[in-house]
C-alpha cells in the first residue's frame, strides 16, 4: 500500500528517509550484527548512538554549554509534574499562562505541589489567541513562569516569547521544538514529547539550564529529579534506546533539509498556503486571531458539521488521514509538522476545494 498523507498531531509522520534507514539498518546496525532495540544501552555502539543525537540537537538549536540535554521517558505530561519538583526550589509558587486545553493539564499538575498564579488567561476567548505582553500579571516571587508556545489542540501560538525578567520561563514545545530556530537562553527549561517533530513517541527531550537543577523538592521520586539524569548522562535507568535512535535520525535528516532555519522557511509557507484556502472559502473557518495561528497545528470546521464524517470518510479514501479534530472542539486539524511534505498540504487544499464544490 502506498503511505499516506499522516495529519496527526501525534504521533505523527516521520520522513520517510528516516523511515527507509531505519529499515536497512533494523537487523544489523552498521556491521554490528544488533538491532539498535537490542543493544546494551551501556554498550559502545548504543553510547555513540546517543551522543551523536545530542551532539546533532545541540547543534541544530545552538544550545549553550550551560545547558543539560535529557532523553526522558513519561512523556511532557510527566514533565507537568517535574518541572513544578525541580523549578520551585524552595518556592510555594508559580505563574501559569492559561492559554488552552495543554496549559490547563500542566496548570492542574502543578496545583498539586504549590500556589498556581494565572499571570494571563484566554479562556474567555475560547482560546483563540494568545495574551499580549502587556496582559501578562507577573509576581516578581513566583520561582517559575510555565508557558504552552503552540496550543496543539486549539492551533494557538505565541507570536513572542514571554519577557519574564530574572524568573525563570518554563516551556512546553511538544508541537513546535524544532520546527523552527528557538532562542534557548531566553528558557530555563525547555520540554517536548518526541512524537510530533521529533521521533516516535516514547521519548521526552528537556533542556535545563544547569543552575536550576538540584534542588527538587522534598520527596521528589529519583526518577522525577532532573539530577538524576544529568548525573547519568540520561542512563539512570534503562533509556527509550529505540526512541532515541530515531529521534538521532530525525535530527540528521533536519541538518540534511539545511537546519531549522530551512525547516521554518517550508513550515511557514504549508501553514500558509492552509490558511489562504480555508480563509478563501466561504465553507471552511478558522477561529484563531490571525497573529496567533499556529503554524503547526491547524484546526478548521465546515459551514455544515453534519459533512464531518462525510468529510473525513473521503478524506480518507484519498489517502489524507487523520483529519479529525479533538473531540474537545470538534471539526477538523490537520497538524502539518517538520515530515509532512508540501505535497501533503497541496493535497489537502485540493481535496478540501472538490470536496466545497460538491458539497456546499
Ligand atoms: N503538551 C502538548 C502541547 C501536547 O501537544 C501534548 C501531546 N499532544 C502533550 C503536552 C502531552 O504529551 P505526552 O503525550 O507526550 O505526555
Amino acid at each position: 500500500m502506498a503511505r499516506v498523507f499522516n495529519f496527526s498531531a501525534g504521533p505523527a509522520m516521520l520522513p520517510e528517509e528516516v523511515l527507509l534507514q531505519a529499515q536497512e539498518e533494523l537487523p544489523d546496525w552498521r556491521g554490528s550484527g544488533l538491532c539498535v532495540a537490542e543493544m546494551s544501552h551501556r554498550g559502545q555502539e548504543f553510547v555513540s548512538i546517543a551522543e551523536q543525537a545530542e551532539a546533532d540537537l545541540r547543534e541544530l538549536l545552538s544550545v549553550p554549554d550551560d545547558y543539560r540535554v535529557l532523553f526522558l521517558q513519561g512523556g511532557a505530561s510527566s514533565q507537568f509534574a517535574m518541572v513544578p519538583m525541580n523549578l520551585l526550589r524552595g518556592s510555594d509558587r508559580a505563574a501559569y499562562l492559561n492559554t488552552g486545553s495543554w496549559s490547563k493539564k500542566a496548570i492542574a499538575e502543578a496545583e498539586r505541589y504549590c500556589t498556581v498564579e494565572i499571570a494571563a488567561s484566554t479562556e474567555e476567548a475560547r482560546f483563540t489567541r494568545a495574551p499580549t505582553q502587556d496582559e501578562l500579571t507577573l509576581d516578581p516571587e513566583a520561582a517559575y513562569v510555565h508557558y504552552t508556545p503552540n496550543e496543539t489542540i486549539e492551533g494557538v501560538e505565541f507570536p513572542y516569547i514571554p519577557e519574564t525578567g530574572d524568573t525563570p520561563l518554563a516551556a512546553d514545545m511538544s508541537s513546535i521544538l524544532l520546527s523552527r530556530p528557538t532562542e534557548v537562553t531566553r528558557y530555563g527549561v525547555i520540554y517536548a514529547g518526541a512524537q510530533k517533530n521529533l521521533g516516535p513517541a516514547g521519548l521526552t527531550v528537556v533542556i535545563v539550564r544547569e543552575d536550576l537543577i538540584g534542588q527538587p523538592l522534598a520527596g521528589t521520586p529519583t526518577m522525577f529529579d532532573y539530577a538524576t539524569h544529568v548525573q547519568s548522562d540520561s542512563m539512570y535507568n534503562t533509556p527509550p534506546t529505540y526512541a532515541w535512535y530515531l529521534a538521532g535520525l530525525v535530527f540528521r535528516w533536519i541538518k540534511r533539509q539545511g537546519g531549522l532555519e530551512s525547516m521554518a522557511v517550508t513550515n511557514a509557507r504549508k501553514a500558509e498556503a492552509l490558511y489562504a484556502a480555508i480563509d478563501a472559502s466561504g465553507f471552511y473557518a478558522n477561529p484563531v486571531e490571525l497573529a496567533c495561528r499556529s503554524r503547526m497545528n491547524v484546526p478548521f470546521t465546515l459551514a455544515d458539521p453534519e459533512l464531518d464524517r462525510t468529510f473525513l470518510t473521503k478524506a480518507e479514501a484519498t489517502g489524507l488521514v487523520a483529519l479529525k479534530g479533538h473531540r474537545s472542539v470538534g471539526g477538523m486539524r490537520a497538524s502539518i509538522y517538520n515530515a509532512m511534505p508540501e505535497e501533503g498540504v497541496r493535497a489537502l487544499i485540493a481535496f478540501m476545494q472538490e470536496f466545497e464544490r460538491k458539497y456546499r
